[in-house]
């Protein structure tokens, strides 16, 4: 064994073989994997093996596509060739109009990504699966590349290329250990010796957090019983002459693939359970769970009545294994919060399908910094503080029993909830408030007009739509409060704050006492990494002089590293996290400074605290820091409030706001005011896969500088001029808005992609936002978007359409 090497894989499922292959495909050969039995002696070896490409999000398809790609190649290779179906096709279930929308939405986004799936009706699902009844149904989702693979010879594959190309693979050698040294380079200790190394990865299944214990992490990892049976031959199967597509059921909560002439039939049950929660037994390898058919027979009544042959086969094998779920079902690949050089690559419920692309696009990571796409629907920072055991445990298991019920837009699931409040929770909630779910924070979405308010889940507007109107009409016309909980702020302090941030942003960093600015951060590829406030604060009794940061509300651990890693050792910088102790309220409208006056003193006139400026004062009795700063478009003032306070400054602003009627708002009303303003949001428009340019931030970006992250990359770039820009969008839509991940089209050839879409009460106008070909970025352009299904035309507009001139929020 290896005394040192670069990289130590940890767990030789497919997750660790895939990365052990990935990094040596991007050129990093002296790595080395770890497992402590045979590989794939973990959940892989028992694996129902579905390799789909269907995915939410771009990302994913993007990965998945990678997966069959690759799947493909090594089933070919001659030297090693391996069992995989793929292209015996896959449909997945619907019986509303609601999910053939939403089906319609995510065949739009495939295309983007140049798969193509296919909306089909109930008629066309029995033709090309005959087993199945057409009783309750409205049709599908066809993914043609639906296929299955041999886990066992799949892994072996990568291990054998990754072999081949320098790297090494050590059975039998548990982990029991892991020391991080001063330089941030490990020792991984084994129980037949030590291996020191730069990096290492956790990809050890649901054993994830005995290994993230040995580096004092908890991962949102959990683990849930899941079973599956292998049917007797079934006559019809044999006599088709083709292979069965695969069947994913909504309905009923199982899924079906062809095995040899008989059927595998696998359930998500209602009556699920979590598995290794207080721990795993370390004999438990190669093992399995006991059978339990009575758990699942709620989900095979549904089964047996969508394909009737089931019922009169046999079942010759049961299996039952241990499954890795996350909060959000999605894996977690990439940088492990908190730690240097330390990766995982974990959680992943769909490892076969998946693995062959989040190995791709962790040793990418690993080996580069970033991957190919952004990866923050897979970044494990995108959780933090409230990502505990119990909370994955009970998410996990939502997520288990709506297995293959997608998300609606805006659908936030009860299971976990509430995670994170602030004072005004309650307060809120009684004033008729619903809220949305942000990196656990409940917050407001918007204020329910009567208690038994109810609205659809769909991709159409639906009822919130007259509701967030009225919102944004008593913002413009009057003033609203809002509160903004769980924004992401950092005190930086120390003599160096301001040469460090200088270094970290692309563009001008203020300076003086008083002012705020807004700026972004690049990765060393010259792409668009974070978005931040810098508000200037002077010393005071409330502390030194600092900076402080603010991002949007899930960034927290990921700014954190970003930031942190960059200190310099001589430089005096302090980075500290004030996210979990300050709440924003926001005030806005024109009535918002005679509201701020009557419970605040001082002087609040334009002249004396114009936009772009910060104070420290008083809301009634709480201490406040006040920017006038706006994502509305209106006057507006953020007030950052002690959370300790936050009821008292709350009280004042609500007694001060009587005499104008002041109303409350929520983030719907905010989300349709940005997309006005031509304000973008952080991981929905600020892309890793786009540089500021083509991002159309050119005037926050100073070559003139000296140096800066990202800067040599960038200047490359630019000079090769956009791959695509993002521009502004009128949509020829009254009944949905535009989808994030949506293609726009132009002679059926795909020119651009939605980033995100909402209605603009103001200007009265369908809006979106869409990186599209630079030919195509010209004011007056039009496109086709497909919107669930439909075409409609869109035109590129200026941005900002509302008050253009920025007149409002300078009043
Ligand atoms: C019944 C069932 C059906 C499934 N069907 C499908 C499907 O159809 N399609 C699909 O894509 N996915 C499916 N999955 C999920 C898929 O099998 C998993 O996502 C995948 O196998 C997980 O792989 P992994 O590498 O993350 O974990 P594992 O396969 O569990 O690998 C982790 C490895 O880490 C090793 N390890 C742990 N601790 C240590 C240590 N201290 N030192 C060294 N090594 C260690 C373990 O021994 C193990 O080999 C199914 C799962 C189940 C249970």
């Amino acid at each position: 064994m290896k005394s040192r090497t670069k990289v130590v894989v940890i767990g030789g499922g497919i997750a660790g073989c895939s990365t052990l292959y990935h990094l040596t495909q991007e050129g990093w050969t002296d790595v080395v994997l770890v497992e402590r039995n045979e590989l794939t002696s973990g959940t892989t070896w028992h694996s129902a093996a579905q390799v789909t490409n269907f995915g939410a999000n771009q990302t994913m398809v993007g990965l998945k596509t990678h997966s069959i790609n690759l799947y493909k190649e090594l089933a070919n290779d001659p030297e090693y060739p391996i069992n995989y179906h793929h292209g015996d096709g896959g449909i997945r279930l619907a019986n509303t109009e609601a999910q053939m929308q939403g089906y319609r939405h995510f065949a739009s986004m495939a295309r983007g990504m140049d798969v193509h799936f296919e909306v089909i009706g109930a008629q066309e699902c029995a033709r090309r699966h005959p087993l199945i009844s057409t009783e309750n149904l409205i049709g599908g989702l066809w993914d043609p590349l639906d296929g299955d693979i041999d886990p066992a010879q799949l892994c072996q594959a990568l291990a054998r290329r990754a072999r081949k190309a320098g790297a090494e693979v050590y059975r039998n050698t548990p982990v029991v250990g892991l020391t991080q040294h001063k330089d941030d380079t490990w020792t991984v200790h084994t129980e037949h010796g030590d291996i020191d190394c730069d990096i290492v990865v956790n990809a050890c299944g649901y054993r994830v957090n005995e290994v993230g214990a040995m580096m004092g992490v908890h991962h949102p990892v959990a683990a849930m019983e899941h079973q599956y049976f292998l049917t007797e031959e079934i006559p019809a199967i044999k006599e088709a002459g083709h292979r069965m597509p695969l069947i994913r059921c909504p309905i009923s909560d199982y899924y079906c693939r062809q095995e040899k002439n008989g059927l595998l039939v696998g359930f998500y049950e209602q009556d699920c359970k979590t598995w290794g929660m207080d721990g795993i037994d370390p004999n438990f390898v190669n093992a399995l769970c006991p059978d339990d058919l009575d758990r699942v027979t709620d989900v095979l009544e549904g089964a047996f009545a969508r394909m009737p042959a089931l019922m009169e086969v046999g079942i010759h094998t049961v299996v039952n294994g241990p499954i890795t779920y996350t909060i959000d079902g999605a894996p977690l690949v990439g940088p492990i919060p908190g730690k240097r050089n330390a990766f995982c690559i974990i959680g992943l419920r769909a490892g076969l399908g998946e693995g062959g692309g989040h190995g791709w696009l962790l040793a990418q990571q690993i080996v580069h910094g970033e991957a190919c796409y952004d990866t923050w629907v897979l970044d494990p920072r995108r959780f933090t503080g409230h990502a505990n055991v119990e909370l994955t445990g009970l998410k996990a298991i939502e997520d288990y029993q709506n297995e293959f019920r997608f998300h609606f837009p805006h659908e936030h699931r009860p299971a976990g909830r509430p995670a994170k409040t602030t004072p005004l929770t309650p307060v809120l909630a009684a004033e008729g408030a619903e809220f949305a779910v942000v990196n656990g924070w409940e917050r407001v979405d918007f204020i329910k007009p009567a208690s038994d308010f109810d609205h659809a889940l769909s991709f159409s507007f639906d009822e919130v739509f007259d509701v967030v109107a009225s919102e944004v009409k008593a913002v413009q016309e009057n003033v609203g409060l809002c509160e903004v909980n769980g924004f992401n702020r950092f005190e930086i302090t120390g003599e160096d704050r301001h040469a460090f941030l200088n270094r970290m942003f692309c563009g001008t960093v203020t300076r003086r006492n008083g002012r705020v600015g807004l700026g972004y951060l690049l990765n060393h590829h010259g792409m668009v990494k974070g978005e931040a406030t810098l508000a200037n604060l002077p010393a005071s009794d409330r502390g030194p002089d600092r900076v402080w940061y603010g991002s949007a509300a899930a960034s927290e651990y990921h700014d954190m590293d970003w930031l942190s890693s960059h200190v310099h050792d001589d430089e005096d910088v302090n980075i500290r996290s004030l996210t979990n102790e300050q709440t924003i309220l926001v005030l806005a409208g024109p009535n918002a400074r005679d509201v701020l006056a009557a419970c605040a003193r001082g002087d609040w006139s334009n002249d004396a605290f114009p936009w772009l400026c910060v104070r420290e004062c008083f809301v009634g009795i709480a201490p406040a820091t006040v920017m006038r700063v706006s994502f509305s478009g209106e006057l507006a003032y953020e007030i950052h409030v002690p959370n300790a306070s936050l009821y008292a400054a709350y009280l004042a602003l609500r007694k001060a706001g009587e005499a104008f009627g002041l109303r409350l708002f929520g983030a719907r009303a905010v989300d349709s005011m940005r997309m006005e303003k031509g304000f973008l949001h952080w991981k929905a428009d600020l892309l890793t896969e786009f540089n500021p340019f083509e991002t159309g931030l050119d005037r926050f970006v100073k070559f003139e500088k000296n140096d800066f992250v990202g800067k040599d990359a960038l200047v490359d770039r630019h000079a090769k001029g956009p791959n695509r820009k993002l521009v502004t969008l009128r949509v020829d839509c009254e009944h949905a808005p535009a989808h994030s991940g949506a293609s726009l089209m132009e002679n059926g050839r795909v020119v651009g992609t939605i980033t995100s879409g909402d209605w603009g009460h103001r200007v009265g106008m369908n809006l979106a936002y869409a990186f599209v070909l630079p030919e195509f970025a010209k004011e007056g352009a039009t496109m086709e978007l497909d919107l669930c299904g439909d075409r409609v035309n869109v035109h590129v507009i200026a941005p900002s359409p509302y008050d253009p001139d920025f007149v409002r929020i300078r009043s």
